[in-house]
């Protein structure tokens, strides 16, 4: 695409972002020039991507993407990304699996089709290579050298390798405590790692002061200043779930919360597929999924709170230990709007939730995975999900980076010398 100067004064070029036109402000609708920004100048309100969306036929845009390629970039028309995205070296993630869980339908009573989105199929398996994709084209585009972020674990290991593949440079920041699997995934990439003593909302904390010191100069956050642009990429995940569904709409989903940023943004992909034409409009219900030992926006919902009262994280489900969730107030708004719910469980409703899933239909999720099917267990026992209508299942993460969880209570069924005697005494053939 061509880069447009302003004769005379040719110093700077306007950023290419595709069909992204500004930021505006969600709380006072303040528009502001695409840029490393987050936070409204007027009211601090959290800014997002605002777009110039096609314009032609549904059926036309529909072809378009069809005839895209097998990831994220066949929706680079609704997506913050230069139009020739897909030829630029990036870990191209998507198109996961939309597994008709069957099986474990029958377990829940669901006669209205479940469905699993197993994103653990993404490249640095969990969903957030799904955002950081697009922090990456937004990184580039504002001349940043260095990649970096806070985070649970999985985001450390989405920008490793997203930074590996594009040649940036990368420097990471967790808490030190989080599972052997995260880290290493993390760090196997070669970028700089660094464990913070703190919980999560502590390496956030320093995030921020990082990115206002000299220190932080040229580093791009993917989800402190690039924020805006990285959770456009979770609108993927609803794009993706409504085309394999035949461009059709679920009628429940349910999703894991830690920030609470993909909730919103699904619910954002969902409405524009509406505005489009892409899908029917008609109406569907978001649920949101926390663990107990960290269910800031579970607990505001129930108590009918608009404000969500920050949490000391204490559960299994480490990828979700969020204890002030940004986007918790809008995933308030939205479960409420859509006539969904927010809701909790325990760490071992997880592990059997993560052993459930995994027995059923051949699905390893890690325990954000576990948070999520054990809260649509739950709401259905609970009649508050109608199981004889279409759910999706988001299954955000692959549980061999959680082992933990689960090691216990998995092992070997036996172990024998090796000779059909000992087989046979273990009482192991044929029933
Ligand atoms: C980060 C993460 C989420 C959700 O994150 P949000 O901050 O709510 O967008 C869900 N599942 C897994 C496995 C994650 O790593
Ligand atoms: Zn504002």
């Amino acid at each position: 695409m061509a880069v447009q100067t302003v004769a005379g004064n040719a110093t700077t070029a306007p950023v290419d972002l595709g069909p992204a036109a500004a930021l505006s402000c969600r709380e006072c609708g303040e528009r502001f020039e695409l840029g490393p920004l987050f936070a409204c100048a007027s009211c601090f309100g959290p800014l997002e991507v605002a777009y110039d969306l096609p314009t032609g036929s549904p059926e036309e845009l529909r072809k378009r993407i069809e005839a895209g390629p097998d990831n994220i970039w066949r929706y680079a028309p609704l997506l913050p990304v230069p139009a020739d995205v897909a030829d630029k070296p990036n870990l191209n993630p998507g198109f996961t699996k939309l597994v008709k869980a069957d099986n474990l339908a029958r377990e829940l009573g669901v006669t209205g089709g479940l469905y699993v989105k197993d994103d653990s199929g993404n490249p640095t398996h969990s969903f957030k290579d799904r955002v950081v994709a697009i922090a990456v084209e937004a990184a580039r585009a504002f001349g940043f050298t260095t990649l970096s972020c806070s985070s649970t674990g999985n985001l450390a290991g989405a920008v490793g390798a997203a930074a590996a593949r594009a040649g940036l440079r990368s420097c990471v920041f967790i808490p030190h405590d989080l599972e052997q699997g995260k880290v290493v995934m993390a760090a196997v990439y070669g970028g700089e790692l660094v464990g913070i003593e703190g919980n999560y909302d502590d390496v956030n904390r320093f995030c921020s002061e990082l990115i206002g010191d000299p220190l932080g100069e040229g580093w791009g956050f993917v989800n402190v200043n690039l924020r805006p642009y990285y959770g456009e990429g979770s609108k993927t995940l609803a794009y993706e779930i409504c085309e394999q569904l035949g461009w059709r709409l679920p009628d429940q989903i349910v999703i894991p919360i830690a920030s609470g940023s993909q909730l919103t943004k699904i619910d954002k992909g969902l409405q524009e597929l509406i505005k489009l034409g892409l899908v029917e409009d008609r109406p569907y219900k978001i649920f949101g999924a926390q663990a107990e030992g960290c269910s800031p926006v579970s607990a505001a919902f129930k108590g009918g709170h608009d404000v969500v009262r920050p949490q000391k994280p204490n559960t299994i489900a480490k990828s979700l230990a969020i204890g002030n969730p940004a986007d918790g107030p809008y995933v308030l708004d939205i479960a409420r709007r859509t006539g969904g719910a927010v809701e909790d469980v325990t760490d071992e409703q997880v592990v059997d939730a993560i052993k459930l899933l995994a027995r059923t239909e051949g699905i390893f999720g890690e325990t954000a995975g576990g948070v999520t099917l054990g809260v649509t267990k739950k709401l259905i026992e609970a009649g508050v999900i109608d199981p004889t209508l279409t759910t999706v299942v988001v299954n955000t993460g692959d549980g061999l980076k959680t082992l933990d969880a689960v090691s216990a209570t998995s092992q070997a069924t036996a172990t024998i010398k090796p000779s059909l005697d000992a087989f046979r005494a273990a009482g192991l053939g044929t029933a």
